[in-house]
């Protein structure tokens, strides 16, 4: 867990699909939310991009992204 890597949403670009939050499995969004909504930067794996791969409107980054290589968590998201 981390507090200097989480996803930020641009929703002008995000379409709502729900797919960031159906794949998330460590608290981070809103489940409740149709609109992603991150309630648990907190809880966000350092440099997992599991949610991001998956967005269709490219309306996922992260804070604390540099550039530097990218992981998934062992969870598989
Ligand atoms: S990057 Fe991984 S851990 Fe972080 S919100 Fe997305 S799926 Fe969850
Ligand atoms: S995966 Fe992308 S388009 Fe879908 S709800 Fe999440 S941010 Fe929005």
């Amino acid at each position: 867990m981390t507090t200097n890597w989480y996803p930020i949403i641009n929703y002008e670009n995000c379409i709502e699909c729900g797919a960031c939050i159906n794949k998330c499995s460590h608290g981070v969004y809103d489940k409740e939310s149709a609109k992603p909504m991150v309630i648990y930067p907190d809880g966000c794996i350092d440099r997992c991009t599991g949610c991001q791969a998956l967005c269709p409107a490219e309306a996922i980054q992260y804070y604390g992204d540099t550039g530097g290589p990218k992981t998934t968590c062992s969870c598989g998201c």
